[in-house]
C-alpha cells in the first residue's frame, strides 16, 4: 500500500509567535513536490517541525505518517518507518566515515525489522555503497571521507543525497534552507532526486529558488504566504513564477483577506 505523509491545519509558533497558520499538504509514495515562497513565509519552520526540533512549538493540528503520528515519534522512528529528513544528522562527526555513517543507519534500519538481525556484511556492504554511488555518479572516493568534516556546501548535498540512496526512505523531505546554495549545490540536489525518484519514492522539495524547478520536474506545485499554502497547481505554476513572481499571490491573499 502506498504511504503518505500528511499534515493537517498545521499551527507552529516560534517563542509563542504564530509562523505555521494552518497548513495543509499530502505527500505520497511516487510523488514529487515543490514547496515554495518567499522569504520569511515559514518554509524552513514547516522543515524545522517536520524534523522534531524543540524550538517549533506545535499548537494545533497533525502530521501523520504512514498513519502513525510523526509528532509522537523520535527521529530514529521516523527514519526506520519510512522518512528521510535532510539535515537530520547536520554536524560534523570527525573520526566517522561517511560509508560508516551509512552502514550504521542501514544496520539500525535492519535492527528494528528484526532484532536477531547482525548487520549487512561488509563486503556486501561495500558493493551496495557502491552501486548507490555509481547510480548517482559519484566519486568512490567520497564515501571515505569524514562525515561533514570541511565538506563544501555542494558535498554536504551529495552526502545527503548518498544517505537518501541508501536508505532508500518512502518519503524524502529536503530543505534548502541555506540561504547560501550555490548552483552547483542545487544541481546535485536536483541530479540526485531525479535518479532516485521512482513509484516507492515521495520527494517534498522545500526551496525558494525558483530556479529548482529547471532542474527538478514536481507533478505539483505549493506556494507559501504567511504561513499557509496560498496556491498549489501542477508544473505550470513554475512558469508563472518565473513571469510574474510572487506579487500577484500576495495581492490575492489581500484581496481574500478583506
Ligand atoms: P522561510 O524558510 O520561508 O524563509 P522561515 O520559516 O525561516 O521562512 O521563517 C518564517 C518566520 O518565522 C520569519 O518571520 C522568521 O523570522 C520566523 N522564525 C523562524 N524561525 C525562527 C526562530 N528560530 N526564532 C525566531 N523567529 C523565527
Ligand atoms: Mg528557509
Amino acid at each position: 500500500m502506498s504511504v503518505a505523509l500528511e499534515i493537517r491545519n498545521l499551527h507552529v509558533s516560534v517563542e509563542n509567535k504564530p509562523i505555521l497558520k494552518g497548513v495543509n499538504l499530502t505527500v505520497r509514495q511516487g510523488e514529487v513536490h515543490a514547496l515554495m515562497g518567499p522569504n520569511g513565509s515559514g518554509k524552513s519552520t514547516l522543515a524545522y517541525t517536520l524534523m522534531g526540533h524543540p524550538e517549533y512549538e506545535v499548537t494545533a493540528g497533525q502530521i501523520i505518517f504512514d498513519g502513525h503520528d510523526l509528532l509522537e515519534m523520535e527521529a530514529d522512528e521516523r527514519s526506520k518507518l519510512g522518512m528521510f529528513l535532510a539535515f537530520q544528522y547536520p554536524v560534523a562527526i570527525p573520526g566517522v566515515t561517511l560509508a560508516n555513517f551509512i552502514r550504521q543507519s542501514i544496520n539500525a534500519h535492519r535492527k528494528a525489522k528484526n532484532e536477531h538481525d547482525s548487520g549487512m556484511p561488509i563486503p556486501e556492504f561495500r558493493r551496495f555503497l557502491k552501486e548507490k554511488m555509481d547510480m548517482l555518479d559519484m566519486d568512490h572516493n567520497f564515501a571515505g571521507r569524514y562525515l561533514n568534516d570541511g565538506f563544501s556546501g555542494g558535498e554536504k548535498k551529495r552526502a545527503e543525497i548518498l544517505q537518501m540512496a541508501a536508505l532508500e526512505p518512502r518519503i524524502a523531505v529536503l530543505d534548502e534552507t541555506d540561504s547560501g546554495l550555490d548552483i552547483d549545490a542545487l544541481r546535485i540536489v536536483s541530479e540526485g532526486v531525479n535518479r532516485l525518484y521512482g513509484p516507492d519514492l515521495g520527494v517534498l522539495v522545500i526551496t525558494h529558488y525558483q530556479r529548482i524547478l529547471n532542474y527538478i520536474k514536481p507533478q505539483h506545485v505549493h506556494i507559501m504566504l504567511n504561513g499557509q499554502i496560498a496556491e498549489s497547481g501542477g508544473p505550470d505554476m513554475a512558469l508563472h513564477l518565473e513571469e510574474h513572481g510572487y506579487d500577484w499571490l500576495r495581492e490575492k491573499q489581500g484581496e481574500s483577506a478583506e
